[in-house]
């Protein structure tokens, strides 16, 4: 147990509705100052394996509750993560490094809302029928088993929530092994879990390293589902223990998304627009890292942007005047600074930032803005995951369409546009799971989410999560018999 932003945490694993120490353990460190937040239970195969066990005994109990008495345990972990909303955003902070300020208005509501979301939509979940001359066909949507779930350390409890609500929603029980760069909300989370009345087993948090207890996870024959969100070379070594298995998975990926600009534009929302994409300090899978501008505004667009992004005050993220924090660890800043060199080595040049802000230590990078990349060059294919946007200028339609679908990657696409006809033109032709038009960020949880190419597979969302973590049934009935 570690005492953090006032709050008691455990630091151990929750297994079978029990606090389950590990012998290894390893340091938990914040990005503010990296300051040792305490020392986390270091599952592996044996956790693991008791994880699956609880689950799996816990299964057949969750499965036969009715869909209102589960959506009911959900609204009651809702109302778990409502009551502590601020020692979550506090914790959450300490943990990942991202602004206070963002978690208590914008992600830990939301955390609240996936669960009231997928509690409703459980409820009104259409088992259909068709009926045919002599049988009918009944659609049913079964839970499916012991789901796995593994997410990252850039928006951890939003990530998590995303998966277990519409996990237990399905009827499914749970192992949710978060990022050990940010494993404390998680183990908050199985605290209000068990307050909610979530029989013991439901939902289990096994905490550890991604090749450990993540990978012994996976390769259990006993896991029915894999939901997993982070990156595409990660998404291939679990990729191939599901193959082994025959599991579906639900992959949720990296990106180097397009922001496009047109003449037509609203110049001060581009700007806006373009401003955000340095929000939690560039670690976003969706975000807009590439601007792709129409050649006619490139030098005001520019200008705006530089003096823009200029101010922004980066600091401490506990701090309400702070826009941008530090990078997760020492080894992901010297990640981005690798990319950032390498573009300059190859001809790229650098309007803004280019390095890390050593006024505040070893962990904060410069909002940085290049130029000038060579066309398929590294910086403009490769995910970046901190504050580093490029600048590219286009002639036509055509040829922003094309550079912006010019990566290996389709997670998100931004158009500023004013022109309507323009708008649906181009979003139609943008290869892109999400295409935003003069807006970003914004989603109705009924639509679905994920990447194209190697940005996903699959989607989550409203019946697409369904879908996924249920196993859908048709069951055909011949009241009178029938022979064909
Ligand atoms: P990562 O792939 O390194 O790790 C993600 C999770 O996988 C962690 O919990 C880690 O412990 C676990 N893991 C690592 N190796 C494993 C293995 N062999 N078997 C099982 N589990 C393993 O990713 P990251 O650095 O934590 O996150 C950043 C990446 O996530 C970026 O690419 C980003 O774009 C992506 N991301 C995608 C979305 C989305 O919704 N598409 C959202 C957020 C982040």
């Amino acid at each position: 147990m570690a005492r953090i932003a006032g709050v008691d945490v455990s630091l151990d694993h929750y297994i079978g509705g029990e606090r389950v120490p590990s012998s290894d353990r390893f340091d938990d460190v914040s990005p503010i100052d990296e300051r040792v937040l305490g020392e986390i239970a270091r599952g592996g195969m044996p956790e693991a394996r008791q994880a699956v066990d609880a689950a799996e005994g816990a299964f057949e109990k969750w499965a036969s509750t009715s869909p209102e008495e589960r959506a009911a345990a959900l609204h009651r972990i809702a109302d778990g993560i409502e009551v502590r909303l601020e020692t979550l955003a506090a914790v959450e902070t300490e943990d990942n490094g991202a602004l206070l300020r963002s978690h208590l208005h914008g992600v830990m509501p939301r955390v609240a809302h996936n669960f009231r979301f997928f509690a409703d939509w459980l409820c009104q979940l259409r088992h259909e029928d068709f009926e045919t001359r002599g049988h009918r066909n009944h659609v049913s949507w079964d839970p499916a088993g012991v789901a796995v779930l593994i997410t990252p350390w850039n928006a951890p409890l939003m990530l998590e929530t995303w998966k277990v609500a519409p996990a237990l929603a399905a009827g499914d029980t749970v192992v949710l092994k978060p990022a050990e760069w940010s494993p404390l909300t998680a183990s908050l989370l199985a605290d209000v879990s068990a307050e909610a009345g979530l029989a013991p087993g439901v939902l289990n948090v096994v905490q550890g390293i991604g090749e450990e207890v993540g990978d012994a996870l996976v390769s259990d024959p006993r896991v029915a589902r894999i939901s997993f969100t982070g990156s595409a070379p990660t998404a291939r070594l679990i990729a191939a223990r599901a193959a082994a298995n025959l599991v579906p998975t639900s992959f949720e990926l990296g990106g180097k998304s397009p922001l496009l600009v047109f003449r037509d534009a609203d110049m001060q929302l581009a700007v806006d627009l373009a401003v955000e994409q340095y929000d939690n300090a560039g670690q976003v899978c969706l975000a807009g890292t590439r601007l792709l501008v129409d050649a006619a505004v490139l030098d005001e667009l520019t200008e705006r942007l530089v003096a823009r992004a200029g101010s922004l005050r980066q600091g401490d993220p506990r701090d309400p005047s702070t826009d941008i924090g530090p990078q997760i660890t020492r080894a992901h800043v010297e990640r981005v600074d690798g990319f950032v060199r390498r573009a300059v080595d190859d001809g790229a040049e650098v309007l803004l930032g280019g390095g890390p802000n050593t006024d505040l230590g070893g962990l904060y990078y410069r909002p940085t803005l290049l130029t000038g990349a060579r066309q398929g060059a590294e910086i403009l294919t490769e995910e970046v995951f901190g504050p580093v946007l490029t600048l590219q200028s286009f002639e036509s339609e055509e040829e922003a369409v094309s550079l912006a679908n010019g990566t290996k990657y389709g997670l998100a696409a931004t158009v500023v546009t004013g022109d309507e006809e323009r708008a649906a033109r181009v979003a139609s032709h943008l290869v892109a799971g999400t295409v935003w038009v003069n807006c970003f960020f914004v989603r109705d949880l009924r639509a679905p989410f994920g990447g194209s190419r190697q940005s996903g597979i699959g989607r989550e969302g409203g019946n697409w999560s369904f879908d996924f973590y249920c196993d859908v049934k048709s069951s055909v009935f011949a009241p009178g018999g029938y022979r064909s």
